[in-house]
């Protein structure tokens, strides 16, 4: 089959679809692989590398209208539209059911579109994990960091140092996100509680970190507690198909210290702290009632090297099964994949994008 990856121009988008490895598994296997010119170049992968992987190297225009797959990292924006085209396969983030202008894009044209987003097996949503990975480590990160006064923090060594005591971080959500975040904000020593509200969760957490980390259901009482102790608060909760509660209402702001900070890290799903707005990193911090809240909407876009090389580990194997199979093949031996299917023949294949626009076919 003929395989293409193009250079994402969504801005500050530095990730890419496929790397040189991942190229040469798919050539080694009798694929015909096509990546446009400096597609690899924002995640540290040179044109020369792809070629060295049994690629061939070539203009936008002929990479999308020579492959029958097509493999990216992000929806294809507006300027992207004419090149959506039938007899091809689309395999991305999509997110259709916020973006009617791209979902009437891939029915107009033919397109078969499958969302990395729901794909979805008996582990949960394999796709979208790596990247909850990538931001929920950052989010430890990112802590670290702007508890930090010269980034407008409480002036906190997040480890401490001996006789003096390490930051306190509470994670609310102890999703893929949360656990994360926990581990990272543990590697850098310091004290962790995690509150999550279920309670088949919490049991798996407590295994997990085995007395290292606190895990508490997430009521009222322990929730207004924890803030008043601590440093930072790292939100990380998902009810899925709906906006992110807020668990932290304003009125909670004046529970914590000054200058103490907030990561949103749910903010893609419209934040779980009601003064939180996105942010993006030329300025993620911003202050409100003396609280820093720190709300970077796509994280993982600060490491593309990581970020692509985690998505890749995840999506290689289907993208693997739809070129040795073909797309319909593929689709009908794979219950996983095929929950990933979203348009094909100019229809919505998928329940929650045809929820979202009842008025398109
Ligand atoms: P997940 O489903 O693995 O985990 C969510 C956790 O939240 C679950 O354990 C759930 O029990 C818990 N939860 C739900 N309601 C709660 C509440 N009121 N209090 C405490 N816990 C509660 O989800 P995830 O993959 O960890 O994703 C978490 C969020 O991070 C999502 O909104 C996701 O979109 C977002 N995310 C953001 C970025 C970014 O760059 N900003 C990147 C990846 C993921």
């Amino acid at each position: 089959m003929r395989v293409g990856v193009v250079k994402e121009i969504k801005p500050a988008e530095r990730r890419v679809g496929l790397d040189p490895s991942g190229a040469k598994a798919l050539a080694g296997e009798g694929h015909r692989i096509l990546v446009e010119t400096g597609a690899g170049a924002g995640a540290g992968h040179r044109d020369a590398d792809y070629e060295a992987a049994g690629a061939v190297v070539a203009a936008a225009d002929r990479v999308w209208a020579e492959s029958e797959l097509l493999v990216k990292v992000k929806e294809p924006v507006a300027e992207e539209y004419p090149y959506l085209h039938a007899g091809q396969t689309l395999f991305t983030y999509l997110h259709l059911a916020a973006d009617r202008p791209l979902t009437e894009a891939l029915l107009r044209s033919g397109t078969t579109a499958i969302a990395y987003e729901t794909v979805q097996d008996h582990t949960g949503l394999p796709l979208l994990a790596p990247m909850s990975e990538v931001a929920g480590r950052l989010a430890g990160q990112a802590a670290a960091m702007y508890l930090q006064a010269p980034f407008g923090g409480a002036g906190i060594l997040m480890g401490g140092v001996p006789g003096v005591r390490p930051a306190r971080v509470v994670v609310i959500g102890g999703g893929v996100v949360g656990t994360q975040a926990a581990l990272m904000s543990l590697g850098l020593r310091a004290e962790v509680t995690v509150l999550d509200t279920s309670p088949s969760r919490i049991r798996q957490l407590e295994e997990l970190f085995s007395g290292r980390v606190r895990v508490l259901m997430n009521d009222p009482h322990t929730l207004e507690a924890e803030l008043a102790d601590a440093d930072a608060v790292i939100g990380a909760v998902l009810v899925p198909g709906a906006a992110a509660p807020k668990v932290i209402r304003r009125e909670h702001l004046r529970l914590l210290k000054p200058h103490s900070l907030l990561v949103d890290v749910a903010i893609d799903q419209g934040g779980c702290f009601e003064t939180s707005h996105p942010t993006t990193y030329d300025d993620p911090v911003f202050e409100v009632d003396g609280i820093q809240h720190y709300c970077v909407a796509n994280m993982p876009g600060a490491v593309p090297w990581t970020s692509t090389k985690a998505l890749i580990n995840a999506t290689l194997p289907y993208v693997q099964r739809l070129a040795r199979l073909g797309t319909d093949e593929a689709l009908r031996s794979d219950a996983a994949l095929a929950r990933g299917l979203n348009v094909a023949d100019g229809r919505i294949a998928h329940p929650g994008v045809a929820a979202a626009f009842r008025d398109l076919p």
